[in-house]
């Protein structure tokens, strides 16, 4: 499988949103066994919550309530999030079970994530955003996240 660009992480020493991502080397991850790399830039996000057993592990990223951003399977890589939807789309998982309301923290550092990821060619502009249950039979991402998604498609 030929990467369609390099994996990279984010650098955001440059950017206009100080995210706070710690990359899978910093939390001392080990190396996935097999990455299939994203075809073109990603067309859909999907929004999880880490309460869904499923969706916890094989994510894009994660996202903790005070806004900390964990690389996951990072930028252009397939996840293992969505079943039937992980080819063309970038899951993001916020921690915790959002029956209850999310941070504001960790709503701005999506978004934070979601400009990074367009600015950086990893999204494209016109992405289409959607909570798991929109493309799934499943509770995920909580009620109070999906509430909130319109929020973050605002952020493009
Ligand atoms: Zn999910």
């Amino acid at each position: 499988i030929t990467p369609v660009r390099p994996h990279r992480n984010v650098d955001m020493t440059h950017s206009s949103f100080p995210l706070n991502l710690v990359t899978r080397t910093q939390w001392g991850a080990i190396a996935p066994r097999h990455k299939d790399c994203l075809k073109s830039s990603a067309e859909r996000v999907v929004i999880h919550h880490t309460a869904m057993r499923n969706c916890k592990s094989n994510t894009d990223f994660l996202v903790g309530q005070d806004g900390t951003v964990y690389e996951g399977r990072g930028w252009g890589v397939v996840g293992a999030h969505t079943k039937g939807h992980n080819a063309d789309s970038l899951g993001i998982a916020l921690m915790g079970n959002f029956d209850c309301n999310p941070s504001s923290e960790a709503l701005m550092s999506v978004k934070q994530l979601l400009k990074a990821g367009v600015s950086q060619g990893f999204l494209f502009p016109q992405f289409v955003l959607f909570g798991h249950r929109d493309l799934g039979n499943t509770k995920c991402p909580g009620a109070k996240l999906y509430a909130a998604l319109p929020q973050l498609r605002s952020a493009k």
